[in-house]
């Protein structure tokens, strides 16, 4: 076992206290990192393991990327793409969702896409997830090549 951010080998009881904690196998020291992260952003676990998987792919996504504005969860800021992990989709009110909407029309006027993904998508179909975010990702790329 190895971990997944800077792949030194890993015992097995670092393995279980990053693997069955966070859904990521992490060595002590990469764990202590996101847990700061998770503590200071209110990380949905869903976006660790979701950046994670991106990066196993190749992707090159950034955690709890400062936009200016706020904190979003993953970023892909050379095709301009954020993602944010939707906790409480099946709760959304009035006014998260006309806020949801209105974080979308300032992140549009600084040319970024923002995607906004149920928690439970990635926790049950996490492949299928990393699929369509890296074809969104190319998509972009061959706009930004046209323009
Ligand atoms: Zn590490």
């Amino acid at each position: 076992m190895t971990c997944k951010e800077c792949g030194t080998k890993i015992t097995h009881e670092e393995y279980e206290a990053s693997y069955d904690v966070i859904g990521v196998a992490l060595c002590e020291k990469h764990l202590k990192l996101i847990k700061r992260i998770i503590l200071n952003n209110n990380t949905p676990l869903e976006a660790i393991q979701l950046f994670y998987a991106l990066k196993e792919r190749g992707a090159q996504p950034m955690l709890e990327w400062w936009d200016g504005n706020k904190s979003v969860d993953i970023a892909f800021s050379r095709v301009k793409l954020n993602i944010e992990i939707d906790t409480e989709y099946d709760l959304i009110t009035h006014e998260q969702a006309l806020k949801d909407l209105e974080e979308s029309m300032h992140s549009f006027k600084n040319g970024f896409t923002t995607i906004r993904i149920p928690h439970l998508t990635v926790k049950y179909y996490l492949d299928d997830t990393v699929e369509n975010i890296l074809g969104i990702i190319s998509s972009l790329k061959a706009n930004i090549k046209v323009i």
